[in-house]
């Protein structure tokens, strides 16, 4: 499919596997540490039964200003805060075709008013299992379980107790 250029895709940026850590990191020609701390956040599913589990995504910018802070857990409520992916440019992913495996497998315009609802909800247990039911996410979390993404994380206010 021909991309029209509008970026919807890239309000939400996909999530990356551990190879496409490596891959991006190849591609801009710095260290995998330099592209989390520079350009990526940590993102995660929470719910009572795991916790929290974490994934790297690109972060997203408002303003060209990053709405968290690269190399750091996001706060609760970051899937609601609008903004575009960092690595957006004149409404053309600049990581063609390294781009994460979310954005590599999204599906322009399917399934658009499931995904407008999900934005829509506030709570964050009620977010995760929406997002869940609706994408590979369960698989990718499994994929970084090795890598231990808890060691970047700053604690925050706990969402659940
Ligand atoms: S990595 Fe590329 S395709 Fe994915 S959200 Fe960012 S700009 Fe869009």
């Amino acid at each position: 499919m021909e991309c029209r250029r509008c970026s919807n895709c890239c309000r939400e940026p996909g999530w990356l596997i551990p190879a496409d850590w490596e891959i991006i990191a190849k591609r801009l020609d710095i260290t995998q540490e330099e592209l989390l701390q520079r350009y990526l956040v940590i993102d995660y599913l929470a719910d009572k039964t795991y916790g929290y589990r974490y994934v790297l995504a690109p972060v997203k910018v408002f303003q060209q200003k990053p709405l968290a802070k690269p190399g750091q857990r996001v706060p609760w409520n970051y899937a609601h805060l609008e903004g575009k992916c960092i690595f957006l440019k004149d409404n053309l992913c600049s990581l063609h075709p390294d781009k994460p495996v979310e954005c590599r497998e999204y599906q322009c315009m399917e399934h658009e008013d499931k995904q407008i609802a999900i934005a829509k909800i506030v709570d964050p247990n009620e977010y995760a299992k929406e997002v869940l039911e609706g994408s590979k996410r369960e698989e990718i979390i499994k994929l970084w379980q090795e890598i231990g993404l808890e060691r970047y994380v700053i604690p925050l206010r706990e969402v659940f107790s």
